[in-house]
């Protein structure tokens, strides 16, 4: 060639140049080009119809926001090359006569050609690519081409979980394939579940968050916890072993609960008739219960995991935990009447199991340990029982509005302890309230305390606010480091002031 360019005049010149030759994955040996003949799937008839699929809404894919993607490949989508250079896979069905070379194509294996009747036949070495395969999936499983009760009770499936990776690869496939073969979409609803990052947005693997490890550590319940409380739609889910450590914190607050729970049960008679009706307490716990089971059925429904885990996790937290077990204790220690105990006990044990049975899905063991210590018996699995639904009946605004005020009053006398002596005082709205504590609170023991703590937040700000003034940390540090460090003296400092105000409050008091 150059012979030639030379001789007519054409060559500028000539230089080494290196260029890239594509190796073998495996040997390293150099790969060169060979035009060969594949098969290839004429895909766009295909396409459309899965594309009209989900424009039709036949099939849904969560979130919405993916459908555009879904979209764009199928309307750019070129024929697909199906034949595959390998050992193994399911073989291509097409056959070559050695008498007259006619090619046959068919579904059951040929005993003889078509053509000329000659029995010398040879099937095809190509195997189809995998993803051809995995696209049969929805109705191979379900022991297609045979039309089985399973195939016909579950195609279409109601929904398939995946991530957004394989979202053509597979999904698009699936349902193309579907279509084609069953006449129908392959499922309902796709859900791209979100991929799982570290603090500083790497894919979690191995080397930063190991589940089994995070798991011996913390526990299943509470990693599983997390990974449904921070998975909001369309976005990755940030790791860190802090948040899981939270909510195994929270593992811990329901175990407190259940023994509070079943330890005010243990003389409850279910069979006797409730003399009392629900006092306010009772009425507003079961509407809010009743508003919790609304929000998770619907979040669930919707795919939004994480705001079904926030609503269970609060109503466990700061209705059940912080509210109706401190309240009702007057009502279980008998302090109001036998009839109002009994009625306590019977809402309490209806609505921890209730409470349990919303968090199984979030929690299964800790939830099925409970569950039977409820019952005193392991004999029905909490995994089989009904999942709670709404009750009309149950929902009470106004007992709602009267429990919350007197929340309000409950807790701004908590926080306002000014003026007279000897009394803790606030004010809601128009109501002014007057607590004498005169024989509730030592206040002398309680300065102490409050001076002890004072000192330690003081000295823990200190270290803290040093550390940050230090330009040699500030260079050092990774960013992350700097951030937890600052937030940890905002917190400090937010102690600091709350202790500071309720000892001098405590002083106007004890004058
Ligand atoms: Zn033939």
């Amino acid at each position: 060639m150059i012979a030639d360019l030379e001789k007519e005049g054409f060559m500028v010149s000539t230089e080494p140049y290196a260029h890239n030759v594509g190796q073998c994955y495996r040997c390293k040996t150099d790969i060169e080009p060979m035009v060969s003949k594949q098969w290839f799937v004429k895909i766009k008839p295909l396409a459309k119809q899965a594309i009209s699929a989900i424009t039709k809404k036949k099939t849904r894919i969560v979130p919405a926001s993916w459908e555009a993607t879904y979209f764009d490949w199928m309307n750019n989508i070129r024929d697909w090359c199906i034949s595959r250079q390998l050992w193994w896979g399911h073989r291509i069905p097409v056959w070559y006569c050695g008498d007259c070379g006619k090619v046959i194509v068919s579904t059951a294996d040929p005993d003889s050609c078509p053509g000329c009747g000659g029995a010398s036949l040879k099937q095809d070495e190509d195997v189809l690519d995998t993803w051809f395969s995995s696209s049969l999936w929805p109705f191979t499983t379900l022991g297609w081409p045979e039309r089985t009760p399973a195939l016909k009770t579950f195609y279409p499936t109601s929904l398939l979980i995946t991530g957004f990776d394989i979202l053509f690869f597979w999904v698009a496939r699936m349902m193309m394939m579907g279509i084609y073969v069953m006449k129908d979409v392959p499922f309902k609803d796709v859900y791209l579940h979100a991929l799982v990052r570290d603090e500083k947005g790497e894919k979690m693997s191995k080397s930063n968050i190991d589940p089994l490890v995070m798991i011996d550590q913390y526990g299943t319940d509470a990693f599983r916890f997390t990974l449904a409380a921070y998975t909001a739609q369309g976005r990755d889910v940030r790791m860190s072993p802090e948040r899981i450590e939270g909510y195994k914190f929270f593992v811990n607050k329901i175990w407190n609960a259940a023994r509070l729970t079943l330890g005010n049960l243990a003389d409850y008679d279910e069979s006797a008739p409730v003399a009392a009706p629900d006092s306010l307490p009772e009425k507003w716990i079961k509407a809010k219960l009743n508003e919790t089971i609304s929000i998770v059925t619907r979040s669930l429904d919707e795919y939004h995991f994480n705001d079904a885990s926030a609503a269970i996790y609060n109503f466990i937290w700061h209705e059940y935990c912080d509210w109706y077990l401190e309240i009702s204790k007057p009502a279980l220690y008998g302090k109001i009447s036998a009839g109002q105990k009994q009625a306590t006990q019977k809402t309490m044990k209806e609505v921890f199991g209730t409470m349990l049975q919303l968090l199984h899905p979030f929690m299964p063991f800790v939830t099925e340990e409970l569950w039977q210590a409820l019952h005193n018996s392991d004999e029905h699995s909490i995994m089989v029982s009904r999942f709670p639904e709404t009750n009309d009946t149950q929902e009470n605004k106004a007992a709602q509005q009267e429990m919350e005020r007197l929340m309000e009053i409950i807790t701004s006398v908590e926080v306002n302890l000014v003026e007279p002596r000897g009394v803790a005082t606030g004010v809601v709205g128009a109501t002014k309230i007057f607590v004498p504590l005169a024989g509730i609170v030592d206040i002398a023991s309680e300065k102490t305390r409050l001076e002890k703590e004072l000192a330690k937040v003081s000295k823990d700000l200190e270290q803290s606010s040093r550390k940050l003034a230090n330009s040699d940390f500030r260079a050092k540090a990774a960013p992350e480091v700097i951030e937890k460090e600052e937030a940890k003296m905002k917190d400090f400092q937010k102690k600091y002031t709350a202790l500071e105000g309720a000892l001098k409050k405590l002083k106007e008091i004890s004058v």
